[in-house]
This record gives C-alpha cells, structure tokens and sequence, in this order.
C-alpha cells in the first residue's frame, strides 16, 4: 500500500513547487485573504504554507489526509460542476507519503489550534490564530530516484516561484508572500486585478499590452495580449486561467497564436495573461490528477472566440 501511494504521489507531486500549488489550491478552497510561503533549500528541506482560510475542525484533521478524501465534493453529480480548485482529495495524502507532513489548523470555533503529525498520527495542542499552516519536510525523502531528478535549489525555488506568480495572477484580491531561508522574497499585498497583474507582471507589460473583456451568460473572457514591446521585455509569459486555475491547452493556445499571428506577422513569443469563466458544467476539470489539463464541451466555439476577440484587440492597437 506504501508502494501504491508512492506511485500514486509521483503523478501528482513531481517537484517541490507542484506541492506548493497544491498546498496553494487548498488555502485558496479555504477563503484564505493571505498565503505565506516559506522555503527552505529551495523547498527540498521544507515548505511551510499558511494560510487566514477557514480551518479544519480537529475531528477532521486525520480524514484531510486519508487518500480520495475530499471536503469539497460529496458525490458524482458534484463532480459535474466543480467550483473549487482541489476536489480529487489527492495532494495531501500523496505529499504525506514522500514527506514528513504536518497540519496545524484552527477553525473560527475552536478554543486553540491542533497540530497533526501525518507520520506519526499523534494529534496536539498547538498556538495559530484562525487558519491553516501545512509543513512538508525533506521531501521524497524515501524515493531516492525522484529525489535525484531535482534541479538545484535555486531551480527548485524558481519554480516554486512561478507557482506562486500563477496564483497570484488569478487571485488579486489575495495577499501573498514568498521567504527562503529566512529572508522576504516577494510579496504582493491585495489588489485590484490590473495593479496586481502590474506588480507580478512588470508596469512594463501592462503598458505595452491590450486589454479585453466579453461577456455573455455562463461565459466571460477577460484578458491582456502583449504587444510586440512586451515581447520583447518577456517572451515566455503566456498565462491561461479557466475558472480560477492555471491551464495548459493546446486549443485556446493556438486561438492566440494564430490571431497574433494574423496581426501581428511573425511575431516569436505571443504574451499574453487570459482568463475564462466559464459555467462549470461546460467545462470538465478531472482530465488529469495534476488538473492543469481541461476540457470544453464546445472547445471549438471557444476557439473561435477567443481567437475573434485577440485579433479585435490587437489590430486595435495597431490602428
Ligand atoms: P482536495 O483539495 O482535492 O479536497 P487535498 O488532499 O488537497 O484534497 O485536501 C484534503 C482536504 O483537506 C480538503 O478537502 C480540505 O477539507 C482539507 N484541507 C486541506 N488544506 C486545507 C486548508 N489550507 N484549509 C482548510 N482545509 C484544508
Ligand atoms: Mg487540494
């Protein structure tokens, strides 16, 4: 069974920042209006992520670790339309399994906070205001071969990072900061989502990007395409949202480079930062346990839309 979950945590945890987006994802669940990261040795050694969220009630802590178990959907019919970023009930008990985990948590209700130790199952007191502090150590401590594919720690914290920035893109009104070893790293205190996008992005590619915004019942697609400048201060910036959570997809990747290159010929690197909102039963999130990859009941629809708006929005700012 130990073997089983190991495998089961490598789809799911393959680096230090995929524990942290997850870890990220629950504090986000849980109404968090602050998250602190903190790292050491780039994460390897440990990530601390604590949250101002709602808590877990004590009697619950042991069942937020437990495989498959899941506060945020109760049956199949749910599964149809998830509003939350988590809902496989996976990334704890996969982390707790390659780590040395614990969850300190306290509800609004509770007297004080407790502490559980995910090794050794030991339940205790502890001191927290309202919210929830998880702490992962030495991961993949005991799967010496993913252990080794990890990159230096400053790779290590450049990813966890870029977690973060991803975050932060799709939630403004959230405070966050990041530490490693001891010392602030960066921070960005809630705001409105084009001062936030200014704060993680660069005023730079704010300044040189064009917005847009469409609007129809269960759909709405809001975004920034940068213009040739902002190319040129970034390339590789390309942030795509549905419903709160980054994603990767081919279909609505393409929507962009296509009406970038329609305007703007030859253009390298498309940079652009979209997201879409999109009722939930239109769209399916359980396509894979890292849940970065969707899919659209009518992504061809969506392709043609996003595509139509980009290329408005950029001839736009070429005229
Ligand atoms: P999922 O997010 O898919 O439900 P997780 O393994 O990430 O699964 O978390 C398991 C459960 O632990 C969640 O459903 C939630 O009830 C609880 N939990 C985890 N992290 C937090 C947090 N930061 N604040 C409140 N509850 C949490
Ligand atoms: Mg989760």
């Amino acid at each position: 069974d130990e073997l089983v979950s190991q495998i089961a945590a490598g789809e799911v945890v393959d680096r230090p920042a995929a524990a942290v987006r997850e870890l990220l994802d629950n504090a986000l669940d849980a109404g968090a209006t602050q998250v602190t990261v903190r790292l050491l040795g780039g994460g390897i050694r440990c990530i601390t992520v604590e949250d101002d969220g709602m808590g877990i009630p004590p009697e619950e802590l042991p069942l937020a670790l437990r495989r498959h178990a899941t506060s945020k959907i109760r049956d199949l019919r749910e599964l149809e339309c998830v509003g939350s970023l988590g809902f496989r009930g996976e990334a704890l008990a996969a982390i707790a399994s390659v780590s040395d985990l614990s969850i300190t948590s306290r509800t609004p209700e509770a007297a004080h906070a407790t502490r559980l130790d995910a090794r050794s199952g030991e339940l205790r007191a502890a001191a927290r205001g309202r919210g929830t502090t998880i702490e992962v150590r030495e991961l993949f401590f005991n799967t010496p071969a993913r252990r080794k594919f990890l990159k230096t720690e400053a790779t290590e914290q450049a990813h966890c990072l870029e977690a973060l920035r991803r975050q932060a893109l799709a939630y403004p009104e959230v405070g966050f900061a990041l530490w490693s070893e001891g010392k602030l790293v960066e921070q960005w205190r809630p705001a409105p989502r084009q001062q936030r996008l200014a704060d993680v992005l660069g005023e730079d590619f704010v300044a040189a990007s064009r917005p847009f915004e469409w609007e129809v019942p269960a759909l709405r697609i809001l975004g920034r395409l940068g213009l040739p400048e902002a190319a040129r201060a970034r390339a590789d910036l390309q942030y795509l949202y549905v419903n709160g959570r980054f994603v990767r997809d081919r279909t609505l990747a393409h929507a962009l480079r296509s009406a970038f290159d329609d305007v703007l010929h030859g253009q390298r690197q498309p940079s652009y930062w979209v997201a879409i909102d999109i009722n939930p039963e239109l769209v399916d999130v359980n396509v894979h346990p890292t849940k970065s990859e969707v899919r659209f009941r009518d992504s061809r629809g969506l392709h043609q839309q996003l595509r139509r708006l980009a290329v408005e929005a950029l001839a736009q700012s070429r005229a």
